[in-house]
This record gives structure tokens, C-alpha cells and sequence, in this order.
């Protein structure tokens, strides 16, 4: 048989990588608590509709990147069968759930989650099939102070994973629908006067969703748009007067960000705010967190109309970028030696474990095999019990890094290991 290998695009996470991504949601979990967050965990399937409508059909992720499939269990009790997607990002489930619970009622609510997202697309490095991300939505507040909180928050995440210094915040403003409106007449007006040389999506684009071409990877395309009509140009004054205020709140806090007037946002559902903290560190994959404002989504999906503004970041590349995982304290490793040890072991692990320290039990073979074991796990002690030390009520406590043995009666053992740096790496 040929090696089993995940499926493509899909990984098992461990041992480092898995430590850096729990800091990452660990941090994450504290910071939005301080601005007021809290847990709301949607399901990782809903109905294709929840993700369809507001995302648009034309949107790379409706379009060729979700997981969907019809499910039918009429052994189960299902009349008819389902039209269900993977999660392919947070937004549109939040807000599904919003509605389905009737929390228009506790306006504002902010929300946190966090979890694994699916999209097809071409696997490389920082990119993946399934992959986690951190989210955070501010439902019920329409005024751009709003829009600072929630930048404010992620500038305070990402500077507690220490990556201050190795991001940038793009900032942008798509303005209210009118201007909207108006910005994307003299957009396709200007590219239409290039149409032989834009790109096929981008041709396609042209009659569907203009505004994505400003983000087109294509080179060709990249040196038409570089010489498009600014956004700013199209914006009415409640539009500018809105995006100021952020601006100024930011330049309040001390966020330093870039106006990068091609920012867009790949979904339908954004106005207003856009913004990406970039690295230059991962390559292509360089956005590390995104969001925007999203006023209509929630009328959309058939809910009361309530703005919105929130983000997501990628867990994967914040972890690669910020490499924050705490190692555990190093064990302690118990060996009893026979049956009688063995279960006198029981009650001194746990009463170590009571004390603090990390206890590994390790029952198995003679004392030189376990002895190798313990140095492969990074114990800094053993602690061996055998007939003898049953008898004595002193157990054998070796430090493996000094190479020393002592006895310490068994009442003293917890605070003896612990004092002696037990847990310290
Ligand atoms: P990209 O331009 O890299 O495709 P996106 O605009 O599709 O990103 P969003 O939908 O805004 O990404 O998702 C928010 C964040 O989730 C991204 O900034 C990125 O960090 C992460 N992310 C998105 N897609 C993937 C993926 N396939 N694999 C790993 N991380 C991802
Ligand atoms: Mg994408």
C-alpha cells in the first residue's frame, strides 16, 4: 500500500505548529475579551443560500471555492435533501445566526470565534484547503468609531504575537452605495478604454464585479489599473466625512496605516471601511488579517437591517509569522517498579499534578530504557518507586540535568520537585 496522505490541501497540525496557532487563538481569545467579545461558535456547515446570497455569485469564493454537497438522510428524518457548504469564512454564518436567535434585541453584539474554513483553491505555502481562522464582528453600530475599535483591536492582537513591526495596515474607503455607484461607472469606463488588454477573468469581471479587477493578480492587468480613476475622486461628502473620522481615530491610538486606494475586498457585502494588515515575510500569502464594514449583509440574508464591521485573520500565517507557542514545563517523569508501586504511583502523580508540576508515568520497561525516555521528553526529574522505596517511603528523585539522585519521603515530594525547577525550562 502506498503511504495514506491527507488530502490535498489539507494537513495534520502538531508539536510546533500546533503550539504557535494555539497562542495565536489564545491572544486572540484575551484581546477581544478586553474590548468586550464574546463566543459565539456557528456550525461548520449551513445551508449553501447562507453563504450564496451575500457573498454574490460571482465572488472567487461562491464561484469555484466552496465545499458543497447535497445531503439527504431520510433514515435520519429528512424530507428532503439539503444544500449544505463547508464554512468557506465566518461572516455570513455569524449573521445567520444573529437572525435564527433573534439578538437584534441586544444591539450592539460583539462576537468572537474561531476554527477551521474550506475553500478549494491551489494549495502553496500559507494557503490551504482547510485552514483556521480567527473572526471578530461588531453588529448594531454604524458609526466609524466603530470601525477604529475593531482596527484598534487587531492592531493590539498583533502586537502582543510581537508582529508590530512586520505589518502594515492598508487602509481604504468603497464609501456609502452612491458613491459606490458612481466610483464603479467611471472604473469600468476608464478599463473599457483597455479592454484589449485586460485579462480574460477581468474581461469577465467587467460586466459582473468591476471593482475586483483593482485586485487582480494578472500583471497585464496590474499595469492597466495602476492607471485607473482614484476611488476617493467618486466620494460624497458623507462618504469622505466618514472615512476621516477613522482616520482620525486611528491617528488618535497611534495606528499607523497607508491609504492604498486599490484596496477591495473579495466579498460583495463590503462599504465603507476596508483594510488588510500586509506582510512582506510570505510572500503572496502576505495577508495576515482583513475585514471590512458590511452594512447590508444582515437585510440581505432576510434579517432587520443592521450594519456591521469585523475581520478575520489567517491562524496559519500569523502562527508562521509570530512563532509565540509556549513550550509545556518540562515533566516529571514517574517510574514505578512493580505492582505494588505501580499503584502507589497513582496517588503520588496526582498529587504532583495538584502541586503543578507535568507528570508522565512511564511503567514500561527496565530503568535504563525509561531513563532514555525521559531524556527524549525533556524531563528534568525521575522519580523511580520500587519495593525498596515503598518500604522506606522515599522515593528515588533523579535530576537528570545535574545528574544527581536524592530521597525524599513521599509526603515531600510534590513540593521538593516543584521548588527544584520542575517546571521551569
Ligand atoms: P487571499 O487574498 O490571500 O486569498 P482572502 O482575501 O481570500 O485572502 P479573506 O477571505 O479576507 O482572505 O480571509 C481572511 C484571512 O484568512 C486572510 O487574510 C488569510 O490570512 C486567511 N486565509 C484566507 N484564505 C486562506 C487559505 N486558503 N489558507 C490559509 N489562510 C487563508
Ligand atoms: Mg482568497
Amino acid at each position: 500500500m502506498s503511504k495514506l496522505q491527507p488530502a490535498r490541501g489539507t494537513r495534520d497540525i502538531y508539536g510546533e505548529e500546533a503550539r504557535n496557532m494555539r497562542a495565536v487563538v489564545d491572544a486572540f481569545q484575551r484581546v477581544a475579551s478586553s474590548y468586550g467579545f464574546e463566543e459565539l461558535a456557528t456550525p461548520i456547515f449551513e445551508f449553501t443560500e447562507v453563504y450564496k446570497r451575500p457573498l454574490g455569485e460571482t465572488s472567487d469564493i461562491v464561484s469555484k471555492e466552496m465545499y458543497s454537497f447535497e445531503s439527504s438522510a431520510r433514515e435520519a428524518g429528512d424530507k428532503e435533501p439539503e444544500e449544505l457548504t463547508l464554512r468557506p469564512e465566518f461572516t455570513a454564518g455569524i449573521c445567520r445566526a444573529f437572525i435564527s436567535n433573534g439578538m437584534q434585541q441586544n444591539l450592539p453584539c460583539r462576537f468572537m470565534s474561531w476554527g477551521p474554513a474550506f475553500r478549494r483553491e491551489r494549495p502553496q505555502k500559507g494557503r490551504y484547503r482547510q485552514f483556521h481562522q480567527i473572526n471578530a464582528e461588531l453588529l448594531g453600530q454604524d458609526n466609524p468609531e466603530a470601525d477604529v475599535d475593531i482596527i484598534a483591536m487587531a492592531w493590539r492582537l498583533l502586537n502582543e504575537l510581537g508582529l508590530g513591526d512586520k505589518i502594515v495596515l492598508h487602509l481604504n474607503s468603497l464609501g456609502d452605495q452612491e458613491s459606490r455607484a458612481a466610483y464603479r461607472a467611471d472604473l469600468v469606463a476608464y478599463l473599457s478604454s483597455h479592454k484589449d488588454r485586460l485579462s480574460e477573468d477581468s474581461l469577465r469581471r467587467l460586466e459582473t464585479n468591476p471593482l475586483r479587477i483593482l485586485d487582480s493578480k494578472d500583471e497585464g492587468d496590474r499595469e492597466i489599473v495602476a492607471g485607473a480613476p482614484p476611488m476617493s475622486a467618486s466620494m460624497n461628502e458623507a462618504s469622505k466625512q466618514f472615512f476621516d473620522t477613522v482616520k482620525a481615530g486611528l491617528d488618535a491610538i497611534g495606528i499607523p496605516y497607508v491609504h492604498d486606494e486599490k484596496l477591495v475586498r473579495g466579498m460583495d457585502y463590503y462599504c465603507h471601511t476596508a483594510f488588510e494588515f500586509i506582510t512582506s515575510e510570505l510572500g503572496a500569502q502576505g495577508t495576515v488579517l482583513a475585514g471590512g464594514r458590511y452594512d447590508g449583509l444582515i437585510e440581505q440574508l432576510g434579517g432587520p437591517p443592521t450594519p456591521g464591521v469585523g475581520w478575520a485573520g489567517g491562524i496559519e500565517r500569523l502562527a508562521m509569522l509570530s512563532a509565540a507557542g509556549h513550550v509545556p514545563a518540562r515533566p516529571v517523569m514517574l517510574m514505578p517498579m512493580g505492582e505494588a508501586a505501580t499503584r502507589k504511583a497513582f496517588e503520588l502523580a496526582e498529587e504532583l499534578r495538584s502541586a503543578g508540576a507535568n507528570v508522565i508515568s512511564d511503567r514500561s520497561g527496565n530503568l535504563k530504557k525509561r531513563l532514555n525516555r525521559a531524556n527524549r521528553a525533556g524531563a528534568r526529574f525521575a522519580v523511580i518507586v520500587g519495593d525498596n522505596e515503598l518500604e522506606s517511603g522515599l522515593a528515588a528523585v533523579k535530576d537528570l540535568d545535574a545528574g544527581t539522585q536524592s530521597d525524599v519521603a513521599f509526603p515531600d515530594l510534590a513540593e521538593t520537585v516543584c521548588n527544584m525547577g520542575g517546571d521551569a525550562r
